[in-house]
């Protein structure tokens, strides 16, 4: 059921003014309601005290924000990540994942609540797809984890005097975030590129664009109207198979965008854009983790401006395949190819919180 409200996690700074001002209101006003949102971390109308009380008053009206239901939260073992079932206005429910390691504090962020991919071993696909989250609901997200931090902090006073200067900063705060959370970003391009530039606003939030980075099944149109709008998020393509075969008996979406209208549109990304890709590559077990792939993988990315991801498989219910131990000699075969690698940490797979294993009941 949809809301009549205006949800102000879905607006940019220029609508927010327009839909202020429409009111009779100064956009100093405005500007206040801004910070309040990304600075203040504020959770209600009631803590914007310093509004006009006509202003909180349509606010409290006309509108919402944060309307994420803060359900289950789960912390690892390890202490190194944190998954939080949030539950949408209509009931459904996505999953974020706030990850602190080394002093690095990342959000892992949901585009759809499901996916419409289908990929074989992911758990989101196996779900099937329900719908798009709006603009909003990404903002909000990344301002739960934001205010996670934000509390953090305030429990633990040492962390404030970590010489942050402004008050509004007095709290760690969120910079990096990756759009490897529930669903496809690139098929949800409206909400999900509105959300980055919401949260990129330098009088807001602030994140910087090369510090998002927005990772996709390989949706062509999607790979380049990013680089026809100059977009600088990082992008991130899920490769996975090296062959058209290989690859779309792993990624259903791989019949629609071919190995090699995917390859087409990542090199005129990387051209026009003058930028890498990130490429990932799920290790399975005997399925795609031999020399022969390696070899493949590197005959096929050789020259272009790369780098591989490469993530040994997460168990799901849905998916038989195990895990490889393969990861290193993977590695040795792609650097014969001047290819850089990285294997990525497995954290959060205790609580369910690794990369595809993100699903909820519906
Ligand atoms: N839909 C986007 C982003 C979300 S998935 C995409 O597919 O790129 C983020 C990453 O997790 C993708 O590279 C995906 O292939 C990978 N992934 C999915 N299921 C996985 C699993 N069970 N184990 C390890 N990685 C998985
Ligand atoms: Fe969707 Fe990505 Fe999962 Fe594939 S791996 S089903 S594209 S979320």
């Amino acid at each position: 059921m949809a809301s009549s409200l205006i949800d102000l996690y879905g607006l940019t700074r220029a609508e927010l003014a327009a839909l202020v001002t429409g009111w009779d209101v100064s956009a100093v006003h405005a500007a206040r309601l801004w910070k309040y949102l990304y600075l203040d971390g504020a959770e209600s109308v009631a803590a914007m005290g310093e509004l006009p009380a006509r202003l909180r008053a349509r606010l409290e009206a006309e509108t919402m924000f944060g309307r994420l239901g803060i359900g289950k939260e789960t912390h690892s073992g390890d202490g190194f990540t944190r998954k939080y079932l949030l539950a949408l206005e209509d009931a459904h429910r996505i999953e974020t994942v706030l990850m602190r390691y080394k002093g690095r504090t990342t959000a892992c962020i949901s585009s759809q609540v499901g996916c419409a991919m289908g990929c074989v071993f992911c758990a989101t696909g196996q779900m099937g797809y329900t719908r798009h989250l709006t603009a909003g609901e990404i903002v909000a997200q990344a301002v739960h984890v934001d205010r996670v931090l934000r509390h953090t902090v305030e429990e633990n006073p040492a962390l404030a005097e970590a010489g942050h200067e402004s008050p509004h900063h007095r709290h760690e705060r969120l910079r990096n975030i990756v759009l490897m959370g529930m669903g496809e970003p690139l098929h949800n391009y409206d909400a999900v590129l509105k959300a980055v530039d919401i949260l990129c606003d330098g009088a807001g939030m602030g994140l910087g664009a090369k510090k998002i980075t927005l990772s996709t099944v390989g949706v062509v149109p999607g790979i380049v109207r990013l680089a026809d709008e100059n977009r600088q998020v990082c992008l991130a393509v899920s490769l996975h198979g090296a062959t058209q075969a290989e690859r779309a008996a792993l990624v259903p979406a791989a019949r629609k965008w071919t190995l090699d209208a995917l390859m087409d549109a990542c090199r005129y990304y990387t051209t026009k854009m003058d930028r890498r890709i990130f490429f990932e590559w799920t290790l399975i077990d005997g399925k795609n983790d031999g020399p022969e792939q390696a070899h493949a993988v590197g005959a096929l990315l050789k020259g272009m401006p790369a780098q591989v991801n490469l993530i040994p498989l997460n168990p799901t219910s849905g998916y038989a395949g195990a895990p490889s131990h393969n990861a290193k000699k993977f590695q040795d075969v792609l650097a014969e190819y001047d290819l850089p690698s990285t294997v990525r940490q497995r954290r959060g797979i205790d609580i369910g919180a690794g990369c595809g294993q993100l699903a909820v009941a519906e």
